[in-house]
């Protein structure tokens, strides 16, 4: 960390404008990194103006992934990007809801805490958003905190949010607060032209509500000429070298890169009065370089029912892609509906797979598809890796065909099952409400020695965060361990199953927790990482059988 002259933290507020969707939380997360790059503390901070207390009750199709945090929030899938590209945990405080916000008003307004006075937007609504604001620069003693606010500006909801900082404006020093709007440039196909003026609009907006932006990041999909950002800079008052237009990259990990080369490092900091050391990049460089030059090829599929938006499955997606960086494999990912499989279409793409994932989900739409997947990766010795549902999925399938228990199941999906080899957890039972009440967060787990899982971690005891409300049930550990499955992780006192795999095969492994949320451009999860180098092998093999078989070579 830097030794600071001036007041601490600073802070980085980020704003949207034009559209949504145009990669504002991974501009936050990599002007992150670059902060970081230069060793500052950086902490990072999204404001949800939604009013879901938080988007763990919400479907994956509203909002894509749910990011789950060490200390047990369900948050915004922009969590996520934030700590692959700043590599620093956040926690509950990182992300805060329009519905969070308005909740803990009300209920101090029930105990009486304002008697007598009439609650209103402003000042208790934004008191309160300010309160959460300060609160994450104190926990994490950053020197930078960037908050980013969700949604556009002109949006009814984020108004209070918007007014909030606002008022931090006048309430910190002049040097203590930088203001951001990343906008988007749309091009016009007729003319070949890019378009400034919804970013001269969006400006006018923020103003309407009192903010200048110090900073305008335009995002396009063309390259952006001097004549354009003298117009941004005139229009929208803002100095010409804080004018970033940042191009669409053709790798997110590139990002940061991208906008070191722009200058904004060193005009956050001078704006901001900061002392810093020169960034520090060559790792991240690296990263970038390593998935550009991969030259292998890999097939994995993530077999799922909401695979038609891949945000579902951000952190896995992205699990993979650090895998891939770090084996010099240029991981194609495939995207199978369960839905699919289930009604037995694309089943001959499953020939074509080096590897398979079966990844979280709730409700039974889709199981029997994500059964036909897990059975077909046990059969032919095909790499597989089952994320929370995913190992729940392996179990069941197993259960019912080799063990030979008729109608196995999850009682989440049939409660008259007569095998419900996953079952509620005994906590879990008496729980009506459905927010934020499952087995959520970090928890240990001990491995069993020489299985997969310990090889794979090169460790005795591990930390993974849950989200999940079933469980293996006990009752069949004994005929599961005595015919081909290990349970290779249990919890330190031994009676939750964490870790399955499968001992005749090379690597068929279901974990209960979530080790995607954990993997890091320049750290790839163990658990990924034995994946795609079990993929590679299996292709090897494999491949020397495909090939043998299309010029008909009798393989004895
Ligand atoms: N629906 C399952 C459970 O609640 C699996 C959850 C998940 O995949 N995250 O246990």
């Amino acid at each position: 960390m830097v030794e600071q002259v001036t007041s601490k933290p600073k802070y980085i507020f980020c704003t949207g404008g034009v559209v949504s969707s145009v990669g504002k939380g991974l501009t936050v997360a990599a002007i992150g990194r670059i902060l970081k790059a230069r060793g500052l503390k950086v902490a990072i901070q999204k404001l949800d103006p939604y009013l879901n207390v938080d988007p763990g009750t919400m479907s994956p199709y509203q909002h894509g992934e749910v990011f789950v945090t060490s200390d047990g929030a369900e948050t915004d899938l922009d969590l996520g990007h934030y700590e692959r590209f700043v590599d620093e945990n956040v926690s509950r405080m990182s992300n805060i809801t329009a519905g969070q916000v308005y909740l803990t008003v009300i209920e101090k307004e029930r105990k009486g805490d304002y008697l007598g006075g009439t609650i209103q937007v402003v000042p208790h609504i934004t008191n309160e958003i300010k309160r959460c604001i300060k609160l994450v620069g104190r926990q994490t003693d950053a020197d930078v905190v960037i908050v980013e606010v969700g949604g556009t500006a002109g949006d009814i909801e984020s108004l209070p949010f918007l007014e909030a900082l606002r008022q931090l404006r006048t309430e910190l020093q002049r040097h203590d607060a930088l203001y951001v709007h990343v906008t988007f440039l749309p091009h016009i196909g007729a003319t070949d032209e890019l378009k400034t003026k919804p970013t001269q609009h969006s400006v006018r907006e923020l103003r309407g509500i009192g903010i200048q932006p110090n900073v305008i990041i335009a995002r396009t999909d063309h390259p952006v000429n001097k004549d354009i950002i003298s117009k941004i800079a005139l229009f929208c008052d803002v100095d010409e070298n804080a004018v970033i237009p940042l191009q669409t990259a053709d790798n997110i990990y590139a990002v940061p890169l991208m906008i070191e080369e722009t200058g904004l490092g060193e005009y956050i900091l001078k704006r901001l009065r900061l002392e810093a050391d020169a960034p520090d990049l060559s790792e991240w460089r690296e990263i970038v370089r390593k998935r550009r030059s991969a030259t292998d090829r890999l097939r994995i599929a993530i077999v799922g029912k909401y695979v038609e938006l891949h945000d579902a499955y951000m952190s896995v997606k992205e699990a993979i892609v650090h895998a891939g960086i770090q084996q010099n494999q240029d991981v194609e990912i495939r995207w199978i509906h369960s839905g699919e499989l289930e009604k037995g279409k694309r089943l001959d793409e499953l020939d074509e797979l080096d590897g398979i994932i079966v990844g979280s989900g709730f409700g039974y739409r889709g199981i029997e598809g994500k059964i036909v997947a897990a059975k077909y990766a046990r059969e032919n010795k095909a790499p597989y890796l089952g994320l929370c549902l995913g190992m729940q999925v392996m179990c069941i399938e197993y259960a019912r065909n080799v063990l030979g228990l008729d109608d196995a199941n999850s009682s989440e999906f049939d409660l008259s099952t007569p095998h419900p080899v996953i079952d509620l957890m005994l906590e879990q039972r008496a729980i009506t409400d459905m927010g934020g009440t499952m087995r959520l967060g970090e928890y240990p787990c001990q491995l069993l020695p020489n299985s997969l899982a310990a090889r794979a971690y090169g460790s005795g005891e591990i930390l993974e965060r849950h989200r999940h409300r079933f469980e293996f049930n006990n009752d069949y550990r004994d005929v599961f361990a005595a015919n081909g499955v290990s349970f290779s992780g249990l919890s330190p006192d031994g009676i939750l199953v964490e870790i399955t795999e499968l001992q005749d095969h090379p690597f068929m492994l279901g974990c209960q927790f979530h080790p995607e949320f954990l993997s890091r451009p320049n750290r790839p999860h163990p658990l990924f990482s034995a994946l795609v180098e079990a993929a590679a092998e299996y292709r090897a093999e494999i491949g020397r059988f495909r090939q043998a078989s299309a010029f008909g070579v009798d393989e004895n």
